[in-house]
């Protein structure tokens, strides 16, 4: 039995966190790998750094070292202290490098914000090693996670992570070491560290239970499991029991920030069950998900919210009967690399909806576009997509109009609508300072 188990930013975000932690993986069973983030703040104090225009690379790395040490401090003392420094200051070297490296270069901020991951695996490693276990802090470099694309916003190589984890993590594992692997980010094939995008040490625990051929992912968070909507939003939200892939996966796409968009497909293909988990309340069985489920009957089991979304709405006059033209318009969104979170078409125009940070290089290339008459670009922004997940959503009579006037009350308007696309969910899209409204009123209607 292979349990990935993976730590969120709080779950390793102080010292007493860590011992919790710690605890809680040498009371799991069989062979372990352990997959952890930065603690909690570190990221975005890095994010802070590569956003700065100047680097006053003294304070950054006191401030980051101390972060780090204060925790040793509370942690290690004697040889365990000396164990730990011998490979913190090696560590810190290449912090300094990472930081003064050329700002110009396309990977420079995924190296930086990177950082954070490298040194709370090295503390969380030293306490278990503290606790008798044969922990051993590997890099993602270590470890082998292959990954492609763009800077910040990285995908991991499946079958070349597998081949080199075959070769750098299994036999370690045979040999009774537990692997403490850093989260976030992967290597590219020339060797430099690309993320997955922020929140990304879900998917990379995914990835590498996929690489490892892992029985189980446990997702321990902050926390007590995927709930019925976000804890921040609907205080009483409900703990779900057990969720399938289709379900979770869906919610994590469209903002569920519980687990990172793409965290299911990599254990889905695989048929590794997940768990997420509460690592504060190590008691509670947290909720499991997985290829099947019996349906409850719930007319909403889970909502959640994409927020910061416009929707671009291109007129041409009869286009519909110009399919060439509607094909032309995703290639140029795809030109943009904008991901489509929705469409839908008309006579005479066809609308998308994407990321706002997407709207400027997807209307360059629209604009691009040579030949057809475009006749108008609207763009409207400040929208935001909400999810909601039910049991055969698609076969109830009535149910569109059940989640409409839960709309109505919050005095919002539908501005764009996705049924039918996927089995378990209905999507629709409200202006952005109505979202906690509609979320608050189809909770407490159909979830409380
Ligand atoms: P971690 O650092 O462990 O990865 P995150 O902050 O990324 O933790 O994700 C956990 C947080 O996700 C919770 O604290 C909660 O506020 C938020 N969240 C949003 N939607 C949900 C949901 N449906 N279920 C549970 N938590 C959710
Ligand atoms: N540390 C990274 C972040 O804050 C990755 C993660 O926590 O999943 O985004
Ligand atoms: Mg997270």
């Amino acid at each position: 039995m292979i349990t990935v188990m993976k730590f969120g930013g709080t779950s390793v975000g102080s010292p007493e966190a860590l011992r919790r932690v710690a605890g809680i993986v040498s009371n799991t069973e069989g062979e372990r790998i352990v997959v952890a983030s930065a603690m909690s703040g570190v990221t975005n104090f890095l994010v802070s750094v590569v956003e700065s225009d100047k680097i006053d690379i003294e304070s950054v790395k006191e401030q980051f070292a101390n972060k780090h040490l204060t925790a040793a401090e509370k942690l290690f003392e004697g040889e365990a202290m000396e164990a730990f420094m011998a490979e913190f200051d090696g560590r810190m070297a290449g912090f300094e490098k990472a930081v003064m490296a050329d700002r110009s270069d396309p990977y420079y901020k995924d190296c930086v914000v990177s950082q954070g991951e490298r040194f709370s695996t090295l503390l969380l490693a030293h306490v278990l090693k503290g606790m008798g276990i044969d922990a051993r802090a590997m890099t993602s470099e270590d470890a082998g996670v292959v990954a492609e694309g763009h800077p910040l916003n990285g995908s991991a190589n499946l079958p070349k992570t597998e081949a080199e984890m075959g070769m750098r993590v299994r036999p370690l594992l045979s040999m009774g070491v537990l692997p403490v692997i850093t989260g976030y980010y992967g290597i590219t094939p020339d060797g430099r560290p690309l993320t997955f995008g922020r929140g990304g040490s879900d998917y990379a625990a995914a990835v590498v239970a996929n690489a490892i051929g892992a029985d189980m992912l446990e997702i321990w968070t902050d926390v007590d499991g995927f709930m019925s909507a976000d804890p921040r939003i609907v205080p009483d939200a409900k703990k779900i029991d057990e969720m399938n892939f289709g379900e979770a996966a869906e919610l994590a796409y469209f903002g569920a920030k519980v687990l990172h968009p793409r965290t299911i497909e990599p254990v889905r293909m695989r048929h590794i069950p997940l768990k997420v988990r509460n690592s504060f309340k190590p008691e509670e069985p947290g909720t499991l998900i997985h290829h099947l489920r019996k349906p409850k009957n719930d007319l909403l089991r889970s909502v959640a919210a994409k927020t910061d979304l416009s929707i671009i709405t291109i007129s041409s006059a009869e286009m519909a009967y110009r399919p060439a033209m509607v094909a032309k318009l995703i290639e140029m969104v795809a030109a943009a690399d904008a991901i489509i979170y929705s469409i839908s078409t008309s006579l005479s125009t066809v609308a998308f909806l994407v990321s706002s940070t997407d709207v400027k290089t997807t209307l360059r290339q629209i604009n691009s576009i040579e030949g057809y008459d475009i006749e108008k670009i609207d763009v409207k922004s400040g929208v935001a997509l909400i999810c909601a997940v039910g049991d055969n959503l698609l076969d109830k009579c009535g149910v569109c109009g059940d989640i409409f006037s839960a709309v109505k009350e919050a005095d919002a308007n539908v501005e764009m609508i996705s049924e039918g696309a996927s089995e378990v969910s209905l999507n629709f899209v409200v202006p952005m300072g109505k979202v906690v409204d509609v979320v608050k009123i189809l909770h407490s209607k159909y979830m409380s």
